[in-house]
């Protein structure tokens, strides 16, 4: 079945998926980019931004053939994961216990980026535009459109509907007058790639500290990829330490449970923040990825909820096509708005909630989760809900993140 004409502003790792996932269903896409992004493989080193990536969003990879092409590069699956309070607490999953190969992945984002560009680049359907500048949106219904200029000339170019994954700091939700609501956590990440005396021993790390949580992503053979949240002037400190030094502060803050670390490349910062916007919807236009939701990077969730936003976006879209009802009527993309919302709101409200319960101090509170932590990993069904949780395989799934029949590779 074809007919449908999309226009996704953003080819990040979610507008990227989205392309591919409609294109597969017929839709006719066009995608802007600022700039193709550069895909030459092998490269030296690991690239410092990695996503911790659920069972869901792997299945969803799977369904788009990009999953493949992910596995060919690098992917570090991820059997075990310990998070634990200094002095405190402790909370142990295993897959194992589930029965399963392993908890998740944990894959570069130009990785995942580029692999969904590879499939993308190999549809007809698929037009990339890249250097238009966005000048403005016109809602409507039936043929939403956007004025942009390229190489000096202006352009108008309209579709069924218009998908803003352009990010965090979207210009078309802003050109679309949605607001956003949110604020600072007065943190910054420091993500930066280390080397373990111990090996990563396929498992992910997680230490809550007063000043926020550092976490060990287990990369191929002894790396982690680090992020590490704490307040901008500390971060700011760590960034500029000699590499000596540095690796001498990120051991003691691991509590050296990997033997020491040492720093392989580059460091760099990220400044924290919870956003929302206000509406998902516009007459002609859905938001999806960052560009609804920002969420603390904590549980690794980001990126997950952004394509999960996406695979329920491509159900609703398909649906209504099917009903012959148009792509851009706030019927139709209500029911996305609906399904979406709420469950983001929640992980965002969890997220939230964990970061402020392990910045305080308070006795009480420190010994509530210090009791917290121990039961909950004495209590197997209550871990297995939370690792399922993360996993994103608890609820409905919209069909792109259920799983796909027969084999795919393995690493
Ligand atoms: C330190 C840190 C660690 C994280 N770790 C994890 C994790 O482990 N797991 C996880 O799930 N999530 C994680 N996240 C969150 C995750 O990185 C984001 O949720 C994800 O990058 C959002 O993807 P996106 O495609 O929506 O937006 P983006 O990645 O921001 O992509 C937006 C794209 O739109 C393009 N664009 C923007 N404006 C325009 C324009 N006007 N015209 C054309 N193109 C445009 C940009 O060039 C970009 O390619 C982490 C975040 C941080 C900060």
């Amino acid at each position: 079945m074809s007919g449908g004409e999309i226009l996704i502003v953003g080819g990040g790792m979610v507008g990227a998926a989205a392309a591919c996932a409609l294109a597969q269903r017929g839709f006719r896409i066009r995608l802007m980019e600022r700039r193709e992004p550069d895909c030459s493989w092998p490269r030296d080193g690991f690239e410092i931004r990695v996503s911790a990536i659920s069972r869901a969003s792997r299945n969803l990879f799977d369904h788009l053939g990009a999953w493949r092409e992910m596995v060919r590069r690098r992917v570090t699956p991820y059997e075990r994961m310990v998070v634990w309070e200094a002095g405190g607490g402790e909370i142990r999953f295993d897959a194992a216990e589930l029965c399963e190969p392993e908890l998740g992945h944990i894959i570069e984002n130009g990785v995942i980026q580029c692999a969904l560009w590879a499939v993308l680049r190999e549809r007809p359907e698929v037009e990339v535009i890249t250097g238009a500048e966005l000048l403005s949106f016109e809602p409507s219904e039936r043929r939403p459109a956007l004025r942009v200029k390229q190489e000096g000339e202006e352009r108008r170019l309209e579709a069924d509907l218009v998908i803003a994954a352009d990010g965090a700091r979207s210009q078309l939700r802003e050109l679309a007058g949605i607001s956003t609501h949110g604020w600072s956590y007065d943190q910054h990440a420091l993500v930066c790639t280390v080397k373990a005396e111990e090996g990563n021993q396929a498992t992910a790390w997680q230490r809550f500290m007063p000043s926020g949580p550092l976490a060990l992503l287990p990369m191929e053979r002894d790396w982690f990829s680090i992020v590490w949240s704490t307040s901008p002037e500390e971060a700011a400190r760590l960034a500029e330490l000699e590499h000596d030094a540095f690796d001498e502060a990120v051991t003691r803050a691991s509590e050296a449970r990997l033997g020491r670390l040492t720093l392989e490349g580059g460091r760099g910062l990220f400044p924290l923040r919870l956003q929302h916007a206000g509406r998902y919807i516009a007459p002609g236009l859905a938001l999806v990825g960052d560009a609804a939701h920002v969420i603390h990077p904590l549980a690794g969730q980001g990126v997950n909820l952004g394509l999960l936003d996406m695979a329920e976006l491509v159900d609703v879209l398909v649906r209504a096509r099917e009903k012959h009802r148009p792509l851009g009527h706030e019927q139709t993309l209500r029911r996305y708005e609906r399904a979406r919302k709420g469950e983001n709101i929640a992980m965002q409200g969890a997220m939230d909630l964990l970061k402020r319960l392990f910045s305080n101090e308070i006795p009480p509170v420190k010994l509530a989760r210090n009791l917290g932590l121990d039961l909950a990993d004495r209590l197997s069904p209550l871990k297995r809900l939370l690792v399922r949780n993360a996993m994103g395989t608890l609820g409905e799934l919209p069909s792109l993140a259920q799983p796909v029949a027969g084999e795919s590779p393995h690493p």
